[in-house]
């Protein structure tokens, strides 16, 4: 097997015969080795052929090899490969954006989603002048240490102050970063009032998933995005929705149009470019006026909106705002999510789904909503496990990080119908392995 033999070549200068730790695919214990991707699919290196269901983590929203995003990166290498510089491509974009997404008065780009949370909460802070950042536990916004807590470590109780002890969910993370950060239950209103009392004071930023993903699936109660922008108006706070998932993933305004809620900044990554390495801060003018050069909080970067990025990313927003987009999308969407639970019925395995858009999770072993991260690891790993290699053994890939919630799963544009389809066949055979 091909596969097998990369494997062992690639550990001799990658760790984990892989370039990136989450490439590791813990069920197949090593990464799939890829060949080529095409619309819906991708085939590894031992010419197996799969439905793409991870769609590299919600980056490949309009899928593999998709000729605009294609066509516009060639035209970005015949302008010449531009780094650190400015064009009219950069303006294009940025309206593109502010036309799609509420809060997008300004915008900054970034590199990756990691690098747009720590810009929006230095942003934050530059604004506000104030320490601390809230962020709700399960929810995940980027690989720093400002904010890398409580993502997959185990629940933690909730103290008197409504607070969680922040745990980080790394090695390398020196203690000190902790007393800066501020974890509560998510979708609990009475925890989180109790800690604004508590810490409202300190705080430069509340960051929220409002549709947590980085769980599988789940959506903030409204009332409770609701209260929570309230309160941040009310003392001042920088709310941020980070939406590097939930940007364009089923509307051009992303969860913040979904919900009819408009934060003060907002991230954004994946969908954006579709496929392409681009991320961005978007926010109110009022606090994005921080930035240099019009102010002192320092954002930039030699890589940051690479003419590369910023012509593909104008041909994915371009693709985004065709009328037939969405309604086509949030179609595939239903007859997906109605579809897995017929599935699940049938096969008689306890379990829901919760899908928004274009992604969603499967929760196994419950058949109540889930509604926070307590809740989601408490669902069954073992049926998981069997699920999803069953799913990819058949042709459907699913990714795994053997967190202890289930991960997200998702399709693109490129998928159809009758992908949708063949992808419910598999689904149900993988369901009645249980
Ligand atoms: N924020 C959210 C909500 C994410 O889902 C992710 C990645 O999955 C990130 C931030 C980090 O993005 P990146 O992997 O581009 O650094």
């Amino acid at each position: 097997m091909k596969g097998e033999e990369l494997f062992a070549t690639a550990q001799k200068h990658l760790v984990g015969g892989g370039g990136a730790g989450g490439r590791y695919h813990p069920l197949l214990k090593r990464p799939l080795y890829l060949a080529r991707g095409k619309g819906s699919r991708f085939w590894d290196v031992d010419g197996k052929e799969y439905i793409d269901f991870f769609t590299g983590s919600g980056a490949n929203f309009l899928g593999h090899d998709h000729p605009a995003i294609n066509d516009a990166i060639r035209q970005a290498l015949e302008v010449g490969v531009i780094c650190n510089g400015e064009t009219e491509y950069h303006s294009q974009l940025a309206d593109l954006v502010a036309d799609a997404v509420p809060c997008a008065e300004k915008i900054r780009w970034a590199n990756s989603g990691t690098e747009a949370t720590l810009g929006a909460i230095r942003i934050a802070r530059g604004y506000t002048q104030k320490p601390k950042v809230l962020k709700f536990e399960g929810h995940f916004h980027g690989m720093h240490e400002l904010i890398w807590y409580n993502c997959a470590t185990a629940p933690g109780a909730v103290r008197a102050d409504g607070t969680i002890a922040p745990l980080p969910d790394t090695d390398g993370m020196p203690a000190a970063f902790a007393d800066l950060v501020v974890v509560v239950p998510f979708n609990d209103p009475d925890a989180f009032a109790r800690a604004m009392v508590a810490h409202g004071r300190d705080l430069a930023a509340v960051i929220v998933e409002p549709i947590s993903y980085n769980q599988g699936c789940i959506p903030a109660r409204p009332e409770f995005l609701q209260l929570v922008r309230d309160t941040c108006t009310r003392l001042g706070i920088v709310l941020i929705f980070d939406e590097v998932l939930s940007g364009f993933r089923m509307s051009r305004g992303g969860a913040q149009d979904y919900f009819g809620i408009t934060p003060d900044l907002c991230t954004l990554a994946k969908a954006l470019g579709g496929g392409v390495p681009l991320a961005a801060v978007c926010g109110k003018s009022e606090v994005m006026s921080v930035l240099n050069p019009t102010g002192h909080t320092i954002m930039s970067g030699t890589y940051t909106g690479h003419l590369t990025a910023v012509t593909g990313a104008i041909a994915c927003q371009r693709e985004l705002a065709k009328p037939d987009f969405y309604p086509r999308l949030n179609g595939l969407a239903d007859r997906l999510y109605h579809g897995i639970t017929n599935a699940l019925k049938a096969t008689g395995v306890p379990g829901r789904v919760q899908g928004i858009g274009a992604r969603f999770g499967i929760y196994f072993g419950v058949t109540e909503p889930v509604t926070n991260y307590q809740q989601a690891v408490r669902t069954n790993r073992e049926m998981e496990v069997k699920f999803i290699l069953g799913c990819v053994r058949r042709g459907l890939y699913l990714h795994d990080y053997a967190h202890r919630a289930p991960m997200h799963h998702g399709f693109s544009a490129q998928h159809t119908q009758a992908d949708i389809d063949q992808a419910l066949g598999i689904i149900e055979d993988a369901l009645r392995d249980i």
